[in-house]
Formats: C-alpha cells, structure tokens, sequence
C-alpha cells in the first residue's frame, strides 16, 4: 500500500478503485492564463468537467490520471473545482510535455528535477496541492532538450518514488529509446509507463517495452490512425499473451482545449460520444465478447493502477 497525492490531498493507493490513467480536464498552453485570461473559458471547462465526470463516476469511474504539465497550462483550481463537483479522484501531474520551454532546454537534468520535486513534496502554484505523478513526452523523437528533461524526471522520481508516465510517438517506438534513458539513470521500470503504446500494432514493439519491465498505457481510445475495434483487439491478443497485469486503459480526452482547432472540437463529440466512458461502454464490452474475463478487466481499470503507484506487481 503506499499514498498518492490527489488533487484533494493524499490518498491511500487501494481507494483509487477503477483508474483511467491518462486523461485531461483542461488543455491549453504555458501561460496564457496569466497573460490573455479572456482565452480560456475556464467556467465552462468546470462545468463541462463536472457534468461529464459526475456522469463517468455514475458509470464506476472513480480516479482519473490528469496529466496536464505546465506547459500544457496545468490549471490545478479548475482540477479541484471538477473532483470537488463530481466525487472523481484526480491526481495531478508535475513534469513536462512536448513545449519544452527553450529555459529548460539551456538547463541540465539536475536543475530541473528539483523543480518537479517541489510540485510533489510542497505543491503547484502556491496551492499545495501536489503532483502525484511524473509526465515527460517524446515525439517524434527524444530531441536532446527530451533527454534533459527525461533525465529530469528520472531523478525526481528516484527522491520522490512517485512514478513516472510517458508521451510517445509509438509508430516511431519512442518507448525504447525512453527506456534505454531510464536504464542508464538506474530506475526501476516497473515504476514508469510507456503512454500512448496503443496507437502502434506492432506486438512485437508493445512486449518488447513489457519484457524489459515497463508498464504499457494503452491510453488513446477511441483514437485516430489505429480504430478502437484493432486497438481492443491487440489488447485482448496480449492479454492473451500473459501482459494482462502490465497495461491500464485510458481516452486521453480533455472537456476544454484551446489548442485545438475549432472542427477538431466539432467532430471530437461524433468519434467519442462518450467522453471518459468510452472504454466503459465499448472497449470492455468488446473484451467480454472476444473472451475477457472480469478479473482480467479488473486487472486493467482496478489493480494495475494501484500496483503502479505500490511498485508491486
Ligand atoms: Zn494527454
């Protein structure tokens, strides 16, 4: 058993319950909310985000993962307002995401990580409210500012214990080159997920980062490129495969984002009705069809995320 720190203060890792591991709230970008404020609508991202979390809780959500950094315009008042209003568990997310602030990349991993330790142990913004989980993201490759702010989170972690959840690009199998970073920073991969692992198919590619002990989020559904119907299916295949107690499930879905295009938020709604059910009312139908047992699911939804935050297995 071991304490996650969620956006409503710490919890013990058996209360998480049905976790999806990579979702967001609000999407926008570093500091905006300071500067042009007008451009976020931040009430309706409190409603919506209520609406649509009280109705997943209602469903058996009971935890989701927000990882949303800094650079993504993390809002961790808007998370509080939502877990508040809708009796979902979040855990926020210190670290960084593909916009690298050039600072950084000027800066050496052991400049950085003390700044992610800080938004675990004190807390973000002056909130204390604190991070309960690493993020770092790689596309389309680990750049070189990628690998200082990777580093970065390898060392968080290691005076933390507070585990660690990737961004890839998995058709470029960005997880391998993530790993081989983790290995020479000594860290145990049983405490880091490979994000984004389900846009790839190649089975070959997913066991490979599980063999060498890294957790896989299958975490875009419905997705774009790879149909939610072949991503269930190579779920089902490596489950099959004995990887059943190495993988969690999320939608990657976000209720507000300004960096998308407004006919990307238009057609969002038709592709995943849903929301932060999608998996709920789709993806573990279809899994109890193809032969899934309960327990297997509950292994994805319930018990992998705890193991995760535990390092047990
Ligand atoms: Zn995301």
């Amino acid at each position: 058993m071991s304490i996650v720190n969620t956006v409503l203060g710490p919890r013990e890792s058996s209360e998480l319950g049905f976790t999806l591991s990579h979702e967001h709230i609000l999407l926008s970008s570093a500091g905006i909310e300071d500067t042009f404020p007008e451009f976020i609508d931040k009430e309706f991202a409190i409603e919506e985000g209520i609406r649509q979390l009280s109705e997943a809780k209602a469903e058996g959500v009971d935890t989701i993962i927000d990882l949303s950094t800094m650079d993504l315009g993390r809002n961790v008042r808007v998370i509080e307002e939502v877990a508040k209003g809708s009796g979902v568990n979040v855990v926020v997310a210190t670290g960084t995401w593909l916009d690298i602030p050039r600072s950084f990349a000027a800066s050496s991993p052991d400049e950085i990580a003390p700044l992610y330790v800080r938004e675990i142990t004190t807390g973000i913004q002056g909130t204390g409210i604190k991070a309960g989980v690493i993020k770092v993201a790689n596309e389309p490759e680990v750049s070189e500012a990628g690998e200082i702010i990777l580093r970065a989170a390898a060392r968080a972690h290691q005076r933390t214990n507070v585990p660690i959840y990737t961004h890839t690009m998995a058709k470029n199998r960005v997880g391998e080159r993530q790993i081989e970073i983790f290995t020479d920073e000594g860290i145990d991969l049983n405490r880091v997920c490979i994000g984004h692992s389900n846009d790839s198919t190649d089975i070959g590619y997913l066991t490979g980062l599980m063999d060498k002990g890294a957790w896989l989020g299958l975490d875009r559904y419905p997705g774009q490129g790879v149909t939610w119907q072949e991503r269930t299916e190579v779920l089902f295949k490596l489950i099959q495969a004995g990887y059943g107690t190495r993988m969690m499930l999320s939608h990657d879905w976000s209720v507000a984002a300004t960096m998308m295009t407004k006919q990307r938020l238009t057609e969002r709604p038709l592709t995943n009705p849903d929301n932060y059910l999608f998996i709920t009312r789709n993806v573990l139908p279809m899994l109890t069809e193809l032969g899934a047992s309960q327990g297997q699911i509950d292994a994805l939804m319930v018990d992998n995320p705890k193991h995760f935050w535990d390092g047990g297995s």
